[in-house]
């Protein structure tokens, strides 16, 4: 009998594996089996949250222009206010400009300079969606290397239910590239601090040239919204009703 990884019920349906990341990024290692998430949690919250980071403008950017599949088969267009990037060759990247704006397109000795935004606005609420998302990779991560007993333990119960959105949360994000190689994955170390002695496990997850930073279990940062640490964006949100 299986106990479900994020809602604990023993009694739903089993009948699916579960891929650790997102299959629409290539994913055909990092599986957990079948009986360790119930076929309720996948098949509904886990679904939306693997969409809302294969969608998530700079991982979206990243699919089109390297010509990652789709679990359908297709590679995705990606569409940005300015710009539409479509790539349905896997070999040629189709570039339109949505705009007569000279600074939107630029001719260099090394190529072109483009100049996009995003979709999505990195509010708050979008933010905890990448964030649970996110959260959700890693607690499988930590299942997958250390087993049921570490990662069913009360420890996680609280992020278990931040993960199914039962429970809003205040956190950050440290977002940047990953510039020493076109690699995917996400790696974490534990570290136990002298200011609350106790033990938490800080991610890091890479995805092509993205590469984004996490505290799973603390989610506090002293340092302010916008601002930078080496090369990396603090991208800061917090709980609808905290004073921050
Ligand atoms: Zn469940």
């Amino acid at each position: 009998m299986g106990i479900c990884l994020f809602c604990k019920n023993t009694k739903n349906l089993f009948s699916s594996v579960e891929h650790i990341f997102p299959e629409s990024l290539g994913n055909k290692e990092k599986i957990l089996p079948k009986g360790v998430v119930c076929d309720k949690c996948n098949n509904e919250t886990l679904s939306l949250l693997d969409s809302i980071l294969v969608n998530f403008d700079p991982i979206l950017f990243q699919r089109t222009i390297y010509g990652i599949k789709s679990k359908s088969g297709k590679i995705p267009t990606a569409n940005f206010s300015t710009i539409d990037f479509k790539n349905s060759s896997g070999a040629d990247i189709e570039v339109k400009l949505k705009r007569k704006n000279k600074g939107d397109f630029a001719q260099t000795i090394n190529g072109c300079k483009l100049n996009f935004f995003g979709k999505k606005k990195m509010d708050s609420k979008n933010l905890k969606l990448i964030s649970r998302s996110l959260y959700k990779i890693a607690l499988e991560l930590i299942y997958l290397d250390y087993g049921a007993v570490l990662a069913l333990s009360p420890r996680f119960d609280e992020i278990r239910d931040i993960i199914l959105g039962k429970k809003d949360f205040g956190g950050y994000l440290l977002l940047g590239s990953n510039s020493k190689s076109i690699e995917a994955g996400m790696s974490y170390r534990f570290i136990r601090t002298c200011e609350d002695d106790k033990e938490f496990a800080f991610f890091e997850f890479n995805y092509l040239f993205v590469k984004i930073m996490f505290d799973m279990e603390r989610r506090r940062s002293i340092l302010e919204n916008g601002s930078m640490i080496a090369n990396f964006y603090i991208l800061k949100f917090s709980e609808i009703n905290s004073i921050q």
